[in-house]
């Protein structure tokens, strides 16, 4: 297809302002502007990049999700369009592997109760035996991609020995052992952090369930940084409310924004963060240039990069 007019739709916003975006894609082969949920609007762009999804999508040639999680797009409905749809995969590493280091440390070092004492201008030193620290420790990490091995990356370098799991159980760099998805509970026996990296698919659904709680240990910290719904949440409040698991980090929820009832937002050893493990002030130049290099492939007749559908 030919590509006259790119649309930057400002669901995109949840993330970093589209104007952005459109400033560092402009140049003069490619017309770039936000645009809205006008159908009109999107139908007159070839492409879109865009948060969310919207109906009218199917009116238009490729869509660029700005997320590597790709669950919400309609995939039968793109291929019966002919609609390619790109994603984000393989910029999140260090990012979110920066801010699963930061749970930890938070765990390790006792520094989420110092921030809860502090808004109640409380002096409470921890007990003698409540801080730990990070070398020696194990980290499972489930899913061993982009988002899992920016996790080993950041971990690996704080002295944390790492595992994962994956289907094939075929090694990766900074893994010292990988499971196959079957061996999951043997995998997470003895870890002291499980880490959720996994996509939301048909075969993640509800994989962390009732059983890898019990399988884990009492003194382990759980965290998800893939999807919600990869994780059964009752089951997971369910064993935090028994101590069978040490506590929780959390930045993706079955429903998200976390209803406000929700047990998570008053638990003292779960940290809550609003889905934004991956947010950098860079976040826009690292998805412009996948939108930029696909732009060229298209005009040299390659194949799309981080190409789904
Ligand atoms: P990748 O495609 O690079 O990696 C996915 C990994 O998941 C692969 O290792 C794959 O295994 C593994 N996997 C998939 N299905 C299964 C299964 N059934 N059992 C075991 N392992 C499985 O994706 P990314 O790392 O870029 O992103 C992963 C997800 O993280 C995204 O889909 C998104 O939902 C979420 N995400 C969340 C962010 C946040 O802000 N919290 C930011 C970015 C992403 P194999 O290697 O064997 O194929």
């Amino acid at each position: 297809f030919e590509l006259e007019r790119i649309g930057v739709h400002e669901s995109v916003e949840t993330v970093f302002p589209p104007s952005e975006l459109v400033d560092y894609l402009a140049d003069d082969l490619v017309e770039v502007a936000v645009i809205g949920d006008d159908p009109d609007e999107i139908a007159a762009c070839d492409a879109v990049v865009t948060f969310e999804h919207r109906d009218a999508y199917l009116e238009v040639d490729w869509v660029h999700s700005i997320q590597a999680g790709v669950d919400r797009f309609p995939f039968d409905e793109f291929e019966a369009e002919g609609v390619v749809l790109t994603n984000s995969t393989g910029i999140h590493d260090r990012w979110v592997g920066e801010t699963v280091a930061g749970y930890l440390l938070s765990f390790a070092r006792r520094l989420h109760t110092a921030v809860a004492n502090q808004q109640e201008r409380r002096w409470d030193q921890p007990d003698w035996n409540e801080g730990f620290t990070l070398p020696g420790t194990t980290a499972c990490v489930l899913g061993t991609g982009t988002l899992g091995s920016g996790v080993a990356e950041v971990l690996g370098s704080l002295g944390v020995r790492v595992t994962g799991v994956r289907r094939s159980a075929e090694p990766v760099p900074g893994f010292e052992e990988i499971y196959a998805t079957e061996d999951l509970l043997e995998a997470v026996g003895d870890a002291d952090f499980v880490i959720v990296t996994l996509p939301l698919t048909e075969e993640t659904r509800h994989l962390v369930d009732a059983d890898v709680f019990e399988a884990m240990r009492e003194d382990a910290y759980f965290v998800n940084v893939g999807r919600g719904p990869v994780v059964d949440e009752s089951a997971l409040i369910d064993a935090l409310e028994t101590d069978s698991i040490a506590g929780a980090a959390l930045d993706v929820f079955e429903t998200e924004p976390l209803p406000e009832e929700s047990p998570l937002w008053d638990m003292d050893e779960v940290i809550v963060t609003p889905h934004c493990a991956a947010f950098t002030e860079d976040y826009f130049r690292a998805v412009g240039d996948i939108v930029r290099e696909n732009v060229e492939r298209l005009e040299s007749g390659e194949p799309f990069h981080n190409r789904v559908v």
